[in-house]
């Protein structure tokens, strides 16, 4: 059996054409699930008998199995999913004035091995498929009966380590009849892996694009981001003026501020330095402290001052607040605690 939640429209209709039905079949089916919400291939009125019973027999709609739902006091809400293969990823929804965000994990466990991250802790089992990154945006949308306009990938994982299935999920949600999400209200997060940074800017869909930087040298980032070795800092700024140039769409760049690490006034200005003529927005993050690590949030007084120091040099920025911190669904913080580390 397929499933459903799998196939972009352009593969639902090669192979509802290789079957023997027509490419037009796939928007028809496309728009009952995802327009119309419908998952009864029965009540499909405008699809023949014929293919009603292929539909039945050869592709299943379902969401995936809630195993928990935590709701923290700011409204923001996880949910512990599981897969077919019995393995729990986390998924969150975060509601702002603007809609609702979710933010999807790209691999069970992750290999970055960034040194501030919960996620790491899990070593990567596998990629997750394109209908299990699908299903994470729709179990939401049909468990609250709520549309989702945002969706970020920034959950476990990481994204460009599972390039194609990820940028399948984004045509899926993006499509006319899919999810409808715009390319505007995409994000996908990567700690930096260059060469698919080059490939990302050259896909027809132009969603957005973070980096997480961290720090303003390789010394630095070296030292808390294995990533660095491999990709250091100015192949990255390289990649994203690249990405800029072929997009026009501004870059994100986000940077926790680690207490006596990353957080003092001659880092910010070296940041200002290093991406200074990139259409940049610095998002600046409190570190969530995980148990596990040694590292200390850096304290509001001393945030603020360098958030700051890169507004007075020109450098857009925000200095961002907390969601879900007492349910251990903020940034880095996803990770299955019963799970044996
Ligand atoms: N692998 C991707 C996406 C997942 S991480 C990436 O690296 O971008 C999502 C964001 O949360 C990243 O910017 C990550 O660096 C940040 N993050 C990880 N651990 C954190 C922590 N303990 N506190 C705050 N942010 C954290």
């Amino acid at each position: 059996m397929k499933n459903f939640y799998d196939f972009t429209i352009e593969a639902l209709k090669k192979y509802l054409v290789e079957a023997g039905f027509k490419s037009f079949n796939a928007d028809q089916i496309y728009k009952w699930i995802y327009e119309q919400k419908e998952f009864d291939y029965d009540k499909m009125t405008n699809i023949s008998n014929n293919l009603i019973e292929f539909l039945k027999n050869n592709i299943e709609i379902n969401d995936l199995e809630i195993h928990t739902v935590k709701e923290s006091s700011d409204g923001t809400i996880k949910y512990l999913l599981k897969l077919s293969d019995g393995s729990l990823i986390e998924t969150v929804l975060m509601t702002y004035d603007y809609g609702k965000s979710v933010c999807v994990t790209s691999q069970v466990g992750c290999n970055m091995g960034c040194s501030f991250c919960a996620s790491g802790l899990l070593r990567k089992k596998r990629n997750l498929e394109i209908h299990e990154l699908v299903r994470q945006v729709t179990t939401i949308e049909n468990n609250l009966n709520i549309r989702v306009s945002h969706v970020v990938v920034m959950g476990t994982g990481e994204p460009f380590d599972n390039y194609d299935n990820v940028i399948d999920f984004i045509k899926v949600i993006n499509y006319k009849h899919g999810l409808q999400i715009g390319a505007r209200h995409i994000t996908v997060s990567t700690c930096g892996i260059v060469p698919r940074i080059y490939d990302y800017a050259n896909e027809t869909i132009k969603s957005n694009l973070a980096i997480s930087l961290h720090a303003p040298n390789d010394k630095i980032r070296t030292r808390i981001m294995k990533i660095n070795k491999s990709y250091p800092i100015n192949e990255v700024i390289k990649a994203c003026k690249d990405y800029f140039d072929k997009t026009k769409r501004r870059i994100t760049f986000e940077y926790i501020l680690l207490n006596g690490v990353n957080d003092e006034i001659r880092h910010a200005n070296e940041l200002s330095d290093l991406i200074r003529g990139i259409n940049a927005y610095v998002n600046l993050i409190p570190y969530n402290p995980i148990n596990e690590f040694s590292y200390k949030k850096t304290d509001g007084v001393k945030a603020n001052k360098f958030y700051q120091q890169l507004i007075k040099r020109g450098i857009n920025c925000t200095l961002r607040r907390e969601q879900g911190s007492d349910i251990d669904a903020a940034c880095g913080q996803l990770r299955y605690k019963n799970e044996s580390l």
